[in-house]
């Protein structure tokens, strides 16, 4: 409560661009916006993590798009988070919420107290239901601190009750997919037959893979096709 009223103040103070800390309307500033979409992935880096389990995103963890996740973290930046949440709903073409639950990658109450906010939540918006507990802290995909990288490589999580068949899983980046294996089969174990994990950025060599992969579908440079990518579909 305390903290909760703490922040308060930060209400009165215009909204920022979480990419380059100038006053934005809404979102991004028009400079940042236009920035963040040289970066859509455009295959959606669909990959299957496990069985049941299929990843996309909408962006290459780079530029803008990292300048965008790691401002979102600053302490009276998050205005943008939900509106960037909805933007990657319509992105991914993500089912309504009332035909599949969303939840979201948590993040243990301790880094969620010392951050004030958790960026995934954001995301997923008001509608999203908490379905997982972090049970260990995850190392930070924005943070180099030696103390994250003597953690579990995903963090640990576990359902906090029954889980419906079918989920959309929320995250702010996967590098690895390491987190989002840990917290899709967590879900798993809790009854879901099928995870869709859903992330913001994708980063590292699953975002390079998936630009090689883009290149060599693509003839040249102009390019109609729509969602005719890769993923066989089997999750
Ligand atoms: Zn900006």
């Amino acid at each position: 409560m305390r903290e909760a009223a703490a922040g308060l103040w930060r209400l009165l103070l215009p909204v920022r661009c979480p990419a380059c800390g100038a006053v934005a309307e809404s979102l991004l500033c028009r400079p940042c916006a236009v920035g963040l979409e040289r970066y859509a992935l455009p295959d959606l880096g669909l990959t299957m993590l496990a069985e049941g389990v299929v990843t996309v995103g909408a962006y290459a963890y780079e530029g803008t798009v990292a300048e965008t996740v790691r401002g979102l973290k600053v302490a009276g930046r998050w205005a943008a988070a939900r509106g960037l949440g909805l933007q990657l709903r319509r992105r991914l073409g993500l089912p309504p919420e009332d035909a599949v639950p969303v939840t979201w990658v948590p993040a243990t109450r301790r880094r969620r107290r010392r951050r004030g906010m958790d960026l995934p939540e954001l995301l997923a918006g008001p509608r999203a239901v908490r379905l997982l507990e972090a049970t260990a802290e995850r190392p930070d995909q924005t943070s180099l601190r030696p103390a994250d990288r003597r953690t579990s490589p995903g963090g640990a999580f576990v359902a906090r009750g029954p889980v419906p068949p079918a989920v959309v899983l929320i995250d702010d980046v996967r590098t690895t997919g390491a987190t989002a294996t840990a917290a899709a089969l967590a879900l798993r174990a809790g009854g879901a037959r099928r995870v869709l994990v859903a992330t913001f950025a994708v980063g590292g060599d699953a975002a390079r893979e998936t630009a090689a992969q883009d290149s060599r579908v693509r003839p040249a440079s102009t390019s109609n096709s729509a969602g005719t990518s890769s993923g066989s579909g089997t999750w």
